[in-house]
């Protein structure tokens, strides 16, 4: 706070691609007349995402992508490339190459998305010369008072890290805390891991203890909008249903199990926030979400990982 006002104002814009709505988020942090843009969704959002930074007249300065997936990045190059006032793309080390080369990361997206893939589209080339690895634990000044605390956060994806914003305690958690959205109908809201290979079940647990520490009061959640409040108790509470969920894909691998229509069923009649998830109306939510978590439990499970927890 400085003179009684917010120094940021948190926008949530949609950068879900058309026909879809409100399924992927992009935050916009406005201080002043500059702003800082966390997660770019995909290329082909970016027409519509456009129009709405335009509106809100600002200089974009900065972008940070919680992690490279093509849903929260892959416009990243595009924007940094057609808006002459983006200065740095900050991401995971692990994640830089990838942005300024996309080509690896995107024969993987379309071999494990199908035609999601092309639904995202492929990501533009980075230019190096605008990408910044923060390291953990940072925290970054921006627009003259900003402050963004880097949380490396693994276990979605090894390059994925969430940032709080220090003054109001809100976590941009990209997709370290699962999804908390409504499906088209919008009105039960969906909670659920989203673990696609090659999930790191440890790593996760870790993480969701890690963001639990640093007490944030709302999560700003990469799919789909903020949860204002009781944002610890959301993270142990998603801590536990992740360990259910990893319990039944051990159990099914551990009987010799290794189909992903069977372990989905299995989950399915096994627990309520999967069958909601399964039957959402949605596709991105049923076929590209609660698929790919399926597909990186059982992955995780067949590699005898998840054992314990
Ligand atoms: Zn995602």
């Amino acid at each position: 706070m400085i003179g009684g006002c917010t120094l940021v104002e948190v926008k949530t814009l949609d950068s879900t691609p058309e026909p879809a709505q409100k399924k992927i988020a992009s935050y916009l942090l406005i201080s002043g007349d500059e702003a800082i843009l966390i997660d770019t969704g995909p290329k082909t959002a970016w027409r519509v995402l456009e129009p709405q930074i335009e509106s809100e007249g600002v200089a974009l300065k900065h972008i940070i992508v919680t992690h490279i997936h093509l849903d929260h990045a892959g416009a990243a190059a595009t924007i940094a490339r057609s808006l002459g006032s983006v200065e740095k793309v900050f991401v995971h080390p692990r994640g830089s190459k990838h942005l300024v080369n996309p080509e690896k990361l995107w024969a993987a997206s379309k071999q494990l998305l199908g035609p999601f893939a092309d639904y995202f589209g492929k990501p533009d080339l980075l230019p190096s010369n605008k990408v910044v690895v923060p390291s953990d634990g940072e925290v970054l000044e921006l627009l003259g008072g900003v402050r963004l605390r880097i949380i490396y956060t693994p276990g979605h994806a090894s390059h994925h890290m969430s940032i709080l914003e220090e003054d109001s305690g809100l976590l941009f958690s990209g997709d370290s805390a699962g999804i908390s959205m409504y499906d088209d109908d919008g009105e039960v809201r969906l909670d659920f891991p989203t673990t696609p290979p090659p999930f790191k079940p440890k790593e996760y647990l870790e993480s969701l203890d890690k963001m639990a520490r640093l007490e944030p009061k709302s999560i700003a959640f990469g799919h789909y909008g903020v949860l204002n409040g009781e944002a610890v108790e959301f993270l142990k509470r998603h801590k536990k249903e992740v360990i259910r969920w990893i319990r039944v894909a051990v159990e099914y691998a551990s009987r010799g199990g290794g189909d992903p229509d069977e372990l989905a069923r299995i989950l399915v009649n096994s627990l309520p926030s999967a069958a909601r998830a399964a039957r959402a109306r949605s596709p991105i939510i049923s076929e590209f979400m609660f698929r790919g978590t399926v597909l990186g439990l059982l992955d995780m499970a067949v590699r005898g990982e998840g054992r314990g927890v």
